[in-house]
């Protein structure tokens, strides 16, 4: 099982990363190049990440599971020129730090069509992704499954084929957020049958990354607030059904479940549930007392 979280990119760069992935027992790990909600961006440590890939190996961590994720707070759907601009030339910026790393993928939300019809803004989708793969930088771009939040879109397999069809290129590829499929109205008990469909519209070798949460929320609810593993809508076994179907056999697995509050703290504290979830999925076993136990494992640290 390759099972990771996603986990901060601090001040020593992908070496901060990995030190926070081998602490939750990982053996991958999603990071983003800065903050996720600005474009802010510091050139790459060469030696910081010489020291993040010796201790991936020491820990069995291959670079070749490790994701990057874009900021969203680029619009690749927008219908404004200089957005659109901007999101081209950051997406490429994006794409050569990933190289530099030796990241294979990045995931990018497709972004909002806000005051533009669906089909416009699908096509600005594929004009911005087409002008970044014309740079040709080896690294595969992994379109995500969204909720359907306002005007999201990518919000199902017609929208993704429309975008993956017309850019016919190696370097496109999915990611599936568990939470959002669910959010956007996917059934995921039958997730074999959403599985077909997606073969048949696009071809399931396009999968190379799974976002594994729970969700706050009822089945098509549109919202898009992740829950921990099996304390949501989605619960734990329809979501170790999913770990374990075979046709999704070595897809990372990327956890991007809540921290728990620690309610009787008046600081309060936060604190990383990945470790606790990831043995917990390992185990298949679902444990109903795991955010209690995450609260009293940190307060003894
Ligand atoms: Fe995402
Ligand atoms: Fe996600
Ligand atoms: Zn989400």
């Amino acid at each position: 099982m390759i099972i990771g979280s996603h986990v901060s990119y601090g001040k020593e760069g992908l070496f901060t990363s990995v030190k926070e992935a081998v602490s939750y027992g990982a053996n991958t790990f999603m990071f983003y190049t800065g903050a996720p909600t600005n474009t802010i961006r510091k050139d790459i440590d060469l030696e910081y990440t010489k020291l993040a890939k010796e201790l991936m190996s020491k820990n069995d961590i291959d670079i070749n599971n490790v994701i990057c994720h874009a900021p969203y707070i680029i619009n690749p759907a927008t219908f404004d020129l200089e957005k659109q601009k901007f999101a081209i030339s950051f997406l490429i910026q994006e794409l050569k730090r990933c190289f530099q790393l030796g990241i294979k993928y990045i995931v990018l939300h497709p972004g909002s069509s806000v005051g533009i019809t669906k089909e416009e803004g699908l096509n600005n989708i594929i004009y911005v992704l087409k002008e970044v793969l014309k740079e040709n930088i080896p690294v595969t771009i992994l379109i995500e499954t969204m909720a359907g939040k306002g005007s999201e879109r990518g919000i199902d397999i017609s929208e993704l084929s429309y975008i993956i069809d017309n850019l016919d290129s190696k370097y496109i590829g999915v990611c599936l957020d568990t939470c959002h499929l669910h959010d956007s109205g996917v059934d995921l008990t039958n997730f074999d049958f959403y599985l077909d469909l997606f073969s048949e519209k696009i071809g399931l070798d396009k999968i190379k990354c799974i976002h594994l949460n729970d969700s706050k929320n009822e089945l098509g609810s549109h919202k898009d607030r992740h829950a921990n593993i099996g304390f949501g809508h989605i619960g734990f076994s329809t979501l170790i059904n999913i770990v374990n179907n075979d046709r999704l056999k070595g897809i990372p697995l990327i956890l991007e479940t809540p921290y728990i509050g620690d309610y009787d703290d008046d600081k309060n504290r936060l604190y990383p549930p990945y470790k606790y979830e990831i043995s917990m999925i390992k185990s298949g076993k679902f444990n109903p007392d795991l955010l209690n136990l995450i609260r009293l494992e940190y307060k003894k640290q």
